[in-house]
Parts: C-alpha cells; sequence; structure tokens
C-alpha cells in the first residue's frame, strides 16, 4: 500500500459539503482515508474579491500508481465541477497531489512532491497538524520546520463552525 498525501480545496458554493464529497469518492476510487486534518479556511490569494478557500488534508492508502492517482483525482474534479453555475470561474474542488511516499515522480503532467508545498501556509499548517515530522524527500526538512521557514503572509484559520 501506498501512503498519500493529497490536499482537498474549495472556494465555491457550498464549500464543506464540496469537501465531504471528494472524500466520499476518494473512499470509493482512491482507498481508505486514514486520517484527514481539521477544515482551514484561508483568503483566496490575489483575489479578494472571492470567497475564502476552505483546505483539508486527507492521507489515503492506495494501490494506485502515481498517474493512476492523478487520473482519478482529475476526474473526481471533472465531476464535481460539474455540479457549478457556469458564469462562476472559481472551483468547486481542487485536489492536488502534496506526496506519494516518499517518493519523487517528475513526469510532464505530474510533479511530486508537490513543487509549491514549501511557499504556502494553508498547505504546511494541515501538513504539521498530521505529520510534523515527515521529512520532505527533496528538501530534506521536516513539515515542521518548512513551516517555521514559510514566509507566505496569508493567515490560515481553523474553520470555525
Ligand atoms: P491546477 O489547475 O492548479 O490544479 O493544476 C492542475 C495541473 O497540474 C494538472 O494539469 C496536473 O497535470 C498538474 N500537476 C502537476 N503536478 C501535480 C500534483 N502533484 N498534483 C496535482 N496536479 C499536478
Amino acid at each position: 500500500m501506498n501512503h498519500v498525501f493529497l490536499l482537498l480545496g474549495s472556494n465555491l458554493g457550498d464549500r464543506s459539503a464540496y469537501l465531504t464529497r471528494a472524500k466520499t469518492l476518494l473512499q470509493e476510487k482512491v482507498g481508505r482515508i486514514a486520517e484527514q486534518s481539521l477544515i482551514y479556511q484561508t483568503a483566496a490569494w490575489g483575489r479578494t474579491a472571492q470567497p475564502d478557500y476552505f483546505n483539508q488534508i486527507v492521507i489515503v492508502d492506495t494501490s494506485l500508481s502515481p498517474i493512476q492517482l492523478l487520473t482519478t483525482t482529475q476526474q473526481i474534479e471533472t465531476t464535481l465541477e460539474r455540479q457549478r453555475l457556469e458564469k462562476w470561474g472559481a472551483r468547486t474542488i481542487d485536489i492536488d497531489i502534496l506526496y506519494y511516499n516518499q517518493d519523487i515522480v517528475e513526469e510532464p503532467n505530474l510533479i511530486v512532491p508537490h513543487p509549491r508545498i514549501a511557499t504556502r501556509r494553508f498547505t504546511l499548517v494541515p501538513l504539521v497538524e498530521l505529520a510534523p515530522d515527515f521529512i520532505h524527500p527533496i528538501l530534506h526538512k521536516t513539515q515542521k520546520k518548512l513551516l517555521e521557514n514559510c514566509e507566505d503572509p496569508l493567515q490560515v484559520k481553523v474553520l470555525e463552525k
């Protein structure tokens, strides 16, 4: 079994519901969700007119290869995107592959670890919640260290229910 970290993000429609629906589809098509972070809320970068993002990280156990995983998460995005109102530009759901075990993947359409992990507070905060000591296989630093060094100014708050 492969241990993968996926970042879910939504800033359109019923954001909590889209996260829930994405998790249901992930369980069906990718594998068992072993752990999930709290849901965090972050302002949409450079787009203050858009609703805040809701983000959550799930750790999934899967037998899919990295490329099969990307194809499947893109299918899930498409399934949930179909629900969107056409006039809106924002996305109902975005799924990024952050880590796949400690593997390094460099394909034309897939880079793992995800190249923007270290520069995004909304990614590092839930990673630190779930796996503070997990070592980034290229940067050779823990998630905790990456967050300490992160210069992203955007505030990341736990979603108030
Ligand atoms: P975005 O619209 O920002 O979600 O970017 C989606 C594109 O990023 C897709 O065409 C993917 O092929 C590509 N991509 C590259 N690496 C990754 C990754 N680790 N996770 C998800 N998408 C990726």
